[in-house]
């Protein structure tokens, strides 16, 4: 019996033709962060987005954050609203570009940004320093913000959104990609994702322009000249050819990622939901989600810890929900427009082993641990 073996949350699943890309990567020489594998990795991606959007292989989704900021001209002084509720890589690069991060919590439908608060925080900006200069909003645990909603009010202030992907490559909101439905777009290829590269990211923009301008930043701002010439302060972003093979192989079996991390989804909804005091985030009108992640919410904090120890004695690994930006000490002098959305889904609730790689067995295994501690 394999019951000692440990269960993670989220592992890299490789499908089988990833070898066969590298091999072409050391076959060549191009063992750089350009070449063929890059070139046909962002084919492949524009290809799944919907071929309307250029994208930019790059060697992390916060490199891709960061980028995406400076194409929108954030810099120093500047303020970013920004969805408290997700991981810290969302926010950081706000700070790389000398900006000050805002943080607007989440609404219940979606567990992200409310579309409320955002208005009211801009309202307030406006009224008591400046405009904001970007929004990020974040797909979070691969269901979509409410992108009609939100991308009405950037409009209406005249502000560019920042689509955090990371978390939803795979997902659509009325039948439009995750990554294409605002300004700039960001994916994370992170060994934690839905698809992997090990480490790597892009960046999703609207035309040949953008992008250009996106690979130049990206590769040290090299002005045209033989020599190297600078008029610019560049970064070394770019995603290398050997991972961009990876990428290569893990697209050829996205769909099936996307179907085996619903799956789970179903088989714990369809095994729990028949106790009250725990609850899943269904799919709200017009999105089909990626099922990154399947989470719970509990109804407090002690049931949540009581599964997540459970687990943990079982050797399954699971973790609570994102702590939200706005409580984190790092960012303890940001502003924040909260109403105890966020804070209440960190306190009570739960990721759940959610692999694409985890087998029927895997998941009865955490299956009867959680049952075990609602029968106590
Ligand atoms: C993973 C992740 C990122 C960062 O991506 P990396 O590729 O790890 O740099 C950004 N935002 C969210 C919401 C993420 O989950």
């Amino acid at each position: 019996m394999s019951s000692n073996t440990k269960i993670y949350l989220s592992s890299p699943h490789m499908g089988g033709a990833e070898l066969k890309f590298i091999n072409q990567a050391f076959d060549t020489n191009w063992i750089a962060p350009l070449g063929p594998n890059v070139n046909g990795f962002e084919e492949d991606l524009k290809r799944f987005l919907g071929g309307e959007n250029e994208v930019t292989a790059l060697n992390s989704g916060t490199s891709a954050i960061h980028v995406a900021l400076q194409l929108l001209g954030v810099s120093n002084g500047d303020e970013v609203l920004c969805q408290s509720f997700t991981f810290s890589a969302s926010a950081n690069p706000i700070v790389y570009q000398g900006a000050r991060p805002v943080f607007i919590d989440s609404e219940l439908d979606t567990w992200n940004m409310s579309p409320e608060l955002l208005e009211i925080a801009i309202k307030d900006r406006i009224a008591k320093y400046k405009k904001p200069k970007a929004i990020v909003a974040v797909h979070i645990y691969g269901i979509p913000f409410k992108a009609n909603e939100i991308n009405a009010i950037a409009k209406k202030y005249e502000i560019p959104v920042v689509e955090d992907s990371a978390e939803a490559f795979g997902s659509t909101y009325f039948d439009k990609a995750c990554g294409t439905l605002s300004d700039v777009g960001v994916l994370s290829f992170n060994g934690n994702k839905i698809i992997t590269t090990s480490g790597g990211g892009a960046l999703v923009v609207k035309n040949l322009k953008l992008k250009n301008k996106a690979v130049f930043l990206a590769t040290q701002a090299r002005d045209n000249a033989p020599h190297y010439e600078h008029s610019s302060i560049g970064f070394n972003y770019r995603l290398s050819n050997v991972l961009a093979g990876i990428g290569r192989g893990q697209m050829e079996v996205i769909e099936d990622r996307v179907a085996s991390r619903r799956n789970n989804y179903n088989f714990y909804k369809s095994n729990l939901s028949k106790y009250k005091s725990i609850q899943f985030l269904e799919e709200p009108e017009g999105v089909f989600s990626n099922r990154w992640m399947t989470c719970i919410n509990t109804e407090s904090y002690e049931m949540r810890e009581s599964i997540r120890l459970n687990l943990q004695d079982n050797e399954i690994e699971s973790r609570p929900l994102w702590k939200p930006m706005h409580l984190q000490a790092v960012f303890k002098d940001c502003l924040a427009f909260t109403d105890g959305t966020s804070e209440r889904l960190f306190n009570n609730g739960l990721c759940l082993p959610s692999g694409s790689n985890l087998t029927p067995e895997d998941l009865q295994r955490v299956l009867s641990v959680i049952l075990k501690t609602q029968n106590q």
